[in-house]
């Protein structure tokens, strides 16, 4: 294979790709509607409860209709992977990264359509939306390639009279759970990874994104993937996440989400059920908190730009978000009213246009979320501009800058999931650093600052998992920032590094006797 490398991200500077753009969006209203039965091998099922997905930027407006799965239909879904399992598991290392590099030619072939979906299903700007598609395909051929380096024997120490050998096996059947923010990317990164080191796997995508994930789905297919390797379970996971995280032959559980969910899928996974015979393993990638602090020399049209496009991208609803920016006191007047205009430039709407930098935020629940934390904010500080509930219809709220946020409040404790940006004020960098290490996540963070020594103090001590000097804290890379956070950010899996396929392995050592015959005669 040829050595891996990134996918550009369009900019949408070209107008042939804005006439297909907005094709795809014509194509995707105009199958508005559609409604998927549920897959299982090859049976078909339909259900009068359906999982209904719609725009955010216009709720009324259903883009598809997907079966609501039950229990016994999840029972079903989990027989059928454990039962593929023994195929598959022994299927080579090469045949399997081969699906995934096909799979990621499906999707390039799908570029505009499952970008577009992602601006109608998750209220993406196309420029997001691109980067999660371009995230996606760099997921598949990343883990293609990392595949065949853990399909290798591994190094170990030789031993006279014996040979040793130590290889990987995959786990068992997995059940995969993605969260709505990265509808592709992140769906197909953990269920790819998963497949390509011989699991089977259940995959339960997040309610509000199924049709961008039966993208995925879609393009498995048409690399000619197995049946029974990746079931496709939309369905609620307040109604049938427990049975599966519980459920026996669940081998290992692969979540990305809220520290809520997370740790209830930890604390559950680790109770043996009956009939279990593994402790199963869990990844669970959650919140974040993330800030970027500025020193008094940093440059602060280049921080502002940076610290704008990291709080308010994709509406704030990034676990990487910068949520707090903790500013040298020198600077920080400076530094707000630069970072007030440029918010106050924003524009804000429904992001099929593509002049619309903020979309809506992702349902009722977000926004009302976003909404009541400006309400705490206002009480713990002050409100700076934005904050307002803007539109027709649609979950639109205008850009939030909130000042005079202390380390302690829950402004600069809680994770929000929208556009609010807290500011907080330091005496020095010592102290900016202190308060950025003051949360319970890790994920990532920024610091800006002319100062070899403060760099240099922030590399070894701001504890998040991702850490970015002089620029911003969003816009991770397949291969050249695994991805993951500390504390309760998660279990550090690292998405898209050389350690995140060991995570569905185990490894096996075997050593066999030289026998020494005695020389013929
Ligand atoms: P969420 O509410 O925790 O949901 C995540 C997934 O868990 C969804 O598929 C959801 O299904 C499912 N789920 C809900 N209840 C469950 C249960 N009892 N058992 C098993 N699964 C269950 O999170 P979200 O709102 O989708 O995503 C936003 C969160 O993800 C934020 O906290 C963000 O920081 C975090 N995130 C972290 C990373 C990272 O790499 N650290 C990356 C992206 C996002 P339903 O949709 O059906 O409820």
């Amino acid at each position: 294979m040829t050595p891996f490398q990134n996918l550009a991200i369009r900019r949408f500077d070209q107008p042939i790709e804005v006439a297909a753009m907005h094709k795809a969006l014509i194509m995707i209203k105009a199958a508005a509607g559609k409604e998927y039965p549920l897959l299982i091998g090859v049976d078909s099922f339909t259900r009068d409860q359906k999982l209904v997905t719609t725009n955010p930027s216009d709720p009324d407006f259903v883009l598809a209709r997907f079966q609501k799965a039950t229990r016994e239909q999840a029972e079903t879904a989990i027989a059928l992977a454990a039962e593929t399992f023994p195929a598959w598991s022994q299927t080579s290392v090469e045949e399997r990264a081969d699906y995934l590099i096909k799979a990621a030619a499906a999707l390039r072939e799908r570029r505009d359509l499952a970008v577009a979906t992602m601006v109608l299903e998750a209220g993406k700007n196309w420029l997001e939306a691109d980067a999660d598609f371009a995230e996606a395909v760099d997921f598949l051929e990343y883990y293609a390639r990392e595949a065949l380096r853990y399909g290798g024997q591994q190094p170990v120490v030789p031993l006279a009279g014996e040979q040793p050998e130590m290889f990987y096996i995959p786990l068992g059947v997995g059940a995969i759970i993605p969260p709505w923010n990265f509808p592709l990317a992140i769906l197909t990164g953990m269920a790819s990874a998963a497949i390509v080191t011989g699991n089977t796997i259940v995959l339960k995508p997040a309610s509000e994104t199924p049709l961008t994930g039966h993208i995925f789905v879609e393009a498995m297919q048409a690399a000619g993937l197995p049946a029974g390797v990746l079931n496709y379970l939309p369905g609620s996971g307040g109604e049938i996440g427990d049975f599966i995280v519980d459920h026996p032959k669940v081998r290992f559980i692969s979540f990305t989400g809220s520290m809520e969910i997370g740790l209830r899928i930890n604390e559950r996974a680790a109770k043996a059920q009956p009939g279990q015979i593994w402790i199963k393993r869990v990844a669970a990638e959650m919140g974040g908190k993330d800030a970027i602090v500025v020193d008094a020399d940093a440059d602060l049209e280049d921080v502002a730009s940076g610290a704008v496009a990291a709080a308010f991208g994709y509406q704030g609803q990034k676990c990487s978000a910068c949520s707090r920016l903790i500013a040298h006191q020198d600077i920080h007047d400076d530094l707000l009213k630069r970072i007030v205009e440029k918010t106050e430039a924003l524009t804000v709407g429904p992001p099929d246009d593509p002049a619309n930098f903020m979309g809506p935020v992702i349902n009722q629940s977000a926004l009302e979320k976003t909404l009541a934390y400006i309400e705490i904010g206002k009480q713990e500080g002050q409100l700076l501009t934005g904050g307002l509930r803007t539109g027709e219809s649609g979950y639109f709220v205008t850009p939030a800058v909130i000042a005079g946020i202390s380390s302690g409040d829950r402004l600069a404790q809680e994770e929000i999931f929208g556009p609010v940006l807290a500011v907080l004020k330091a005496t020095d960098f010592d102290e900016a650093l202190t308060m950025a290490n003051d949360s319970i996540y890790g994920l990532t963070g920024a610091v800006y600052s002319g100062s070899e020594a403060h760099l240099q103090q922030a590399r070894q001590q701001f504890h998040v998992g991702n850490l970015y000097l002089n620029r911003k804290c969003t816009g991770a890379l397949v291969g050249v920032h695994p991805f993951g956070g500390f504390n309760m950010s998660g279990t550090n899996s690292k998405a898209g590094g050389p350690d995140y396929l060991r995570q569905f392995l185990q490894s096996k050592s075997v050593s066999r006797k030289i026998q020494v015959r005695p020389a013929d005669s």
